[in-house]
């Protein structure tokens, strides 16, 4: 950590990015670490590959985020937030992996270490706490703006503080971040308060295509491109469905197939699929996830597959038989 701060008061031209698809923690991250650099008189560049999600857009400056970088600007550094592998990026993995000096900040156990610098912790709630710790030993004031992306990143990362890694930090933070302006009623009601009525619809399509495994310790659900181009949602509406998957009594993984749009390229029925996948905590996911070249946490994680539905289907459910083997690792 001391050497990081070093290098982010030496340096100048910062490219600060997080994971495509971002949720609150990627977003929340980005923007207090740029915010942060931007109040140093640093040179920054905040960017993320994916549109900004709805529920997210009401952060405060969050229009500095954005979704090219110039193809012109040269940096110093690149802070890769909340990736535990570049890759997650997305297309500028290469480019960005390739800058003179890359810091790597995350909380997920199945990190590669990616980077020339690395600031890990798999104990914090979320990169958002990390982040807090850093800008503690900046020469900056958490602003409400800052504030406000930090309180966000671990709200939605811990689950409401609900999640296993809600911690002591988690509560601590999260009242100074009000004590320096956060309206915490008004984040809720940005964040979960608000749902289009094609997000409810997909909610209901959701429930529709849940499947429970015969011994009762999986369950899945499926959404497809069809059924996001009938409610006329995104993918961003899927956040947050696993959970009613996760609840049933009984189910110790909940999966949640997501079928990608990329599908150019692609024969004999095989898609692109996102596999989400939770755990009641006593499965480690992170390992299963890394299995299929994926990653996370002991107890949410997802990867990335190519497949046909009805394969993928079967792998997902074979996986309940092997459940009693398989320990978490926290
Ligand atoms: P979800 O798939 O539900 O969006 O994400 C659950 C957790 O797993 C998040 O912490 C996310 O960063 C991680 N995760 C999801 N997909 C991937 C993936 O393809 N690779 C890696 N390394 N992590 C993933
Ligand atoms: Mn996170």
């Amino acid at each position: 950590m001391k050497k990081i701060i070093e290098k982010l008061k030496q340096k100048h031209r910062f490219l600060v990015v997080s994971h495509t698809h971002p949720d609150g923690d990627a977003v929340g991250a980005l923007l207090a670490m740029g915010l942060a650099l931007k109040a140093m008189g640093k040179d920054v560049q905040l960017y993320n590959e994916s549109v900004i999600p709805a529920v997210y857009r009401f952060l405060p400056s969050m229009a500095v985020i954005q979704q090219k970088v110039t193809p012109e600007s040269t940096f110093d550094v690149a802070i890769v937030l909340d990736c535990g592998d570049i890759e997650r990026v997305g297309t500028l993995a290469q480019t960005i992996g390739q800058m003179p000096l890359v810091i790597n900040i995350d909380h997920h156990v199945t990190n590669t270490r990616f980077g020339h610098m690395q600031l890990i912790d798999v104990d914090a709630c979320a990169t958002s706490e990390i982040i807090f710790r850093l800008l503690k030993a900046l020469p900056v004031q958490i602003d409400q703006t800052i504030a406000t992306a930090i309180y966000t990143g671990i709200l939605t990362d811990t689950g409401s503080f609900r999640f296993s890694n809600t911690n002591r930090s988690a509560f601590a933070i999260c009242a100074e971040m009000i004590d320096n302006g956060v309206d915490a009623y008004a984040v809720a009601q940005r964040v979960y308060g608000t749902y289009s009525l094609g997000r409810i619809k997909l909610l209901n399509l959701a429930l529709d295509s849940l499947e429970i495994s015969s011994n009762g310790r999986l369950s899945m659900m499926t959404l497809t491109q069809r059924m996001l181009r009938e409610t006329r949602t995104q993918a961003e509406d899927i956040d947050g469905i696993i959970n009613y998957a996760r609840r049933i009594q009984d189910v110790r993984v909940a999966a949640l197939i997501h079928e990608l749009c990329l599908n150019g390229g692609v024969s004999r029925g095989r898609r692109h699929f996102h596999v989400s996948l939770r755990s009641d905590g006593s499965v480690d996911v992170a390992a299963i996830a890394a299995r299929f070249g994926g990653g996370g946490h002991a107890g949410a994680s997802g990867f990335t597959i190519e497949s046909t539905l009805t394969e993928l289907k079967a792998q997902l459910m074979a996986l309940a038989d092997t459940f009693d083997g398989v320990c978490a690792q926290s």
